[in-house]
């Protein structure tokens, strides 16, 4: 007996989730486990609908011929019926002028007439104009919008039903919500709407430049911390003042291995204590909620009385500085151990606990952009516990170990100014990542990619190691810098944290708890996966507004360095390419993800990153 009706590639009548149109779909790829199809919009939107909510593109085209038909497909005219689109693709009528016959405007009342409920979700989702501005909440005093049809609808619908219709697809901030729901005891369009998860399948559109790409970027990451660190200990740190290669005995030694490994348990051990509240991710595909325990501040306070008890013990902190490039090499070794072990666990891996982005089948590709999500050994997360625990307050602990390094190497009572604002600085966005900690829980790194070298080595070589880098700098090429200037470079820093940091709470809280009374201002873009799309304040100023925020931090920690090296400003370029490609990545998947809803996103939200530049 078959297990599927329709086959991979078949153009069918999907239904759209929450109405009764149905649109036409290319089925793309069908899980047998959880017997759902996933199907794609014309617009570009990939939903997993179940079999029952897809007809043959033959059967639909008899039943629209039906003039009794029951069904509230075919309760429509012919001529509303004809009209078969995904609401993300432009309707007939937007071609149209407002100065067309009167013979268009009858035949568009009499449809209207005909027609129930579907027919207010078409109406609202013409892209003309005006409609466009109406679906992306501009106020209702400012709407001049082509409004005859809703309006007409309204006299012959019963109120309650066009009420809840439009509820569910206008925009509205929600303080008009709760006037409406003075009225009907319905829930909110988050509720009303059910979540549609994507279900995993293949990996097609790869991305890092595919096979290639990642096989070099494997190669290239490494290099390129060797690179910056050998760099860093040139007392000309010149872009055309090639290091020379250091001897390979000279870049291993078991005893700092050693130590890498004892930390990396520690911070293990503080992550297992029962301290600290357990919370739940969002959804998986499966509907399933994985759990977490936020502890990463604790773990903090912690290490820092750790290391205060090892200085009160005069143990010297600058060894780190001294091994510096052993220590890098020992975390790129564990990494890329820790990458074979995630790729060969992940074979054995259900095919729902893979990651969206690597799952192609190709070893290297998925190697390297992790093939399963959310590695677990028992209750311990392994991608969770190495995005903030050991690299992170590594970094915080490398930076003081530097400015331990500079004071004794200078001879200096109190470290320079330079010093102490990078070190600050950098402690500020450290601890912050670990009061927040439940926040990376909504991050592309938890929810879409998966566990493998990327994310392996970024985090336990790459931010430690790379992120330091200005600390590194500062001890071997000591920078005055004069207290005016030092107090610009700290408001710069705290225009950045104020954006980054306000911008990922409204997103956070809005996630979490859409009906969270702080967020009643705020207005969004319902899509039709129950999830809305702020589009006022800070996520409504530019598409990533905290990317801004980053890149204003990332310079404000160069700039205490001063202007004689291109080095260590290598952080915010690097950065900035690192956030442009992410965004780019980013709008892709929120493409797939919202289809219509995110281009009229991207319409009323023009800029990426930086207003009116970019
Ligand atoms: P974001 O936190 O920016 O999350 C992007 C997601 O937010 C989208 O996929 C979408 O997910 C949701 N979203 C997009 N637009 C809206 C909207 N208008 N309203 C509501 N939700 C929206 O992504 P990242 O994980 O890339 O970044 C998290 C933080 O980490 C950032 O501050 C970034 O700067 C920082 N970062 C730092 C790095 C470093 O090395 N220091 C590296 C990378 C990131 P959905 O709709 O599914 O919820």
């Amino acid at each position: 007996m078959p297990s599927r009706k329709f086959a991979d590639g078949e153009v069918v009548m999907g239904r759209w989730p929450g109405s009764v149109l149905y649109y036409e779909v290319q089925v793309t790829s069908y899980d047998d486990v959880a017997h759902l199809y996933t199907v794609k919009y014309k617009d570009g939107t990939e939903l997993a609908l179940k079999e029952s909510d897809i007809r043959s593109q033959s059967s639909f085209k008899h039943r629209k011929s039906q003039s009794s038909s029951s069904s509230p497909s075919r309760r429509n005219s012919s001529r509303s019926r004809s009209r078969s689109r995904s609401p993300g693709r432009p309707a007939k009528g937007r071609r149209r002028s407002a100065s067309q016959s009167r013979e268009h405007k009858d035949d568009k009342k009499k449809t209207i007439q005909e027609t129930s409920l579907a027919l207010v979700v078409l109406v609202l989702f013409k892209p003309s104009e005006n409609n466009t501005k109406r679906y992306n909440g501009e106020p209702e005093s400012t709407e001049k919008n082509d409004t005859s049809c809703i309006i007409l609808e309204q006299k012959l619908k019963p109120d309650l039903e066009v009420k809840r219709v439009l509820e569910q697809y206008s925009l509205r901030s929600r303080k008009d919500d709760k006037k409406t729901e003075e009225i009907f005891s319905e829930k909110k369009t988050f509720v009303a709407v059910k979540p549609i998860e994507k279900v995993p399948s293949k990996t097609k559109e790869l991305e890092f430049g595919g096979r290639i790409g990642t096989f070099m970027l494997i190669l290239l990451l490494p290099a390129t911390v060797l690179y910056l660190l050998l760099m860093c200990k040139q007392d000309d740190p010149s872009l055309l003042n090639f290091p020379p290669l250091p001897a390979l005995e000279s870049l291993w030694e078991w005893r700092v291995f050693g130590i890498f490994l004892l930390w990396f348990f520690l911070q293990a051990v503080f992550y297992l204590l029962p301290i600290g509240k357990v919370v739940e991710g969002l959804p998986l595909s499966s509907g399933r909620k994985l759990q977490y325990r936020i502890n990463g501040f604790y773990a903090f306070i912690l290490t820092a009385a750790a290391i205060g008890v090892l200085l009160y013990f005069e143990f010297e902190l600058h060894y780190l500085y001294d091994h510096f490039m052993q220590f890098a090499v020992s975390a790129a070794a564990f990494s890329l151990a820790l990458s074979v072990y995630l790729y060969v666990r992940s074979l054995k891996a259900p095919e729902e606990e893979l990651a969206p982005g690597g799952n192609s089948g190709y070893l290297i590709y998925d190697f390297f952009t992790g093939h399963e999500l959310n590695p677990r050994i028992g209750s311990f997360d392994l991608k969770y516990f190495c995005e903030l625990r050991p690299g992170l307050i590594g970094w915080v602990v490398i930076n003081l170990a530097m400015l331990l390094a500079e004071m004794r190497i200078h001879n200096l009572s109190v470290p320079s100014l330079a010093m102490i604002l990078v070190n600050s600085f950098q402690l500020l966005y450290v601890v912050d990542a670990l009061w927040n900690e439940e926040a990376v829980l909504t991050t592309m790194d938890i929810t879409h990619d998966g566990f493998g070298f990327m994310l392996a080595f970024g985090d336990l070589v790459w931010v430690p190691f790379v992120y330091s880098l200005q600390a590194f700098y500062l001890v071997g090429h000591p920078t005055t810098i004069t207290w005016p200037v030092a107090a610009a470079i700290t408001v710069l820093n705290c225009v950045g944290y104020y954006i980054f940091r306000s911008a990922n709470s409204q997103k956070n809280n809005f996630r979490r708890n859409p009906a969270d009374p702080k967020l009643a201002n705020l207005k969004f873009i319902p899509t039709a996966t129950g999830k809305g799309l702020l589009v006022t304040g800070w996520w409504g100023f530019v598409r990533h507004p905290n990317y801004l925020g980053d890149i204003i931090m990332a310079l404000a920690w160069s700039l205490p360095c001063g202007f004689n090296h291109i080095l260590p400003y290598f952080y915010v370029i690097y950065f900035i390419c690192l956030l442009v490609h992410r965004e780019a990545r980013d709008e892709h998947h929120c493409k797939q993800k919202y289809g219509l809803a995110w281009e009229r996103y991207c319409q009323r939200v023009p800029y990426r990153i930086f207003p009116y530049i970019y």
